[in-house]
């Protein structure tokens, strides 16, 4: 590979140049500096972005009106799982109209790529993708979800309640 040298004039000096890059973080720093409301970014962790309801952040699990797990254990989330990162141990259920439920359901979250399809592949309802972002932890078994952290996390409250209840499941075979 043969490279090109600028040997003319005035790219001896390089001191204009400097003095404009200087120039422009300058302006960069009076303009946030008076106009805070226009600035590009945020004071976080105290300040944080509003992202959409629609956002797709962390996993959820949702829960029957009795709290107990909405998912059958049918496995379609994991098949169409692109990274894989599904893990599901089934077992039957003591209930004969429901065929079987999740005794483990682990997401590996640092493999998981948000792409929403295994929300998609659900027929149920049982797992959906939230407005939560953030995913902090201190080592690596903190970024495996299990059923504790995906349904019952203390901020979801107890759990959140799909809109398919028993019932309609029930009338529609599922
Ligand atoms: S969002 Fe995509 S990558 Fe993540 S668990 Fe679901 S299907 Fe897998
Ligand atoms: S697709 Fe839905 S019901 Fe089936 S295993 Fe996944 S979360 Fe459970």
């Amino acid at each position: 590979m043969s490279v090109m040298q600028n040997n003319s004039e005035k790219a001896k000096w390089y001191l204009p140049g400097v003095l404009g890059g200087l120039g422009i973080t300058m302006k960069h720093l009076l303009v946030n500096l008076f106009n805070r409301k226009k600035m590009m970014t945020l004071n976080y962790p105290e300040e944080k972005y509003e992202y959409s309801p629609r956002f797709k952040g962390n996993h959820v699990l949702t829960v029957k009106k009795d709290g107990s797990l909405r998912c059958t254990a049918c496995m379609l989330c994991a098949t169409n799982c692109p990274a894989e990162c599904i893990k599901i141990v089934a077992a039957e259920h003591n209930d004969p109209h429901v065929e079987k439920f999740p005794i483990s359901y682990e997401i590996d979250i640092l493999r998981c790529v948000f792409c929403g399809y295994c929300e998609e592949a659900c027929p149920v309802d049982a797992i959906r993708l939230g407005p939560e972002w953030q995913t902090p932890g201190v080592n690596g078994a903190n970024f495996i979800y299990d059923i504790n952290h995906l349904a019952y996390r203390p901020n979801l409250k107890g759990g959140i309640q799909t809109h398919v209840d028993d019932e309609e499941r029930l009338k529609s075979g599922i």
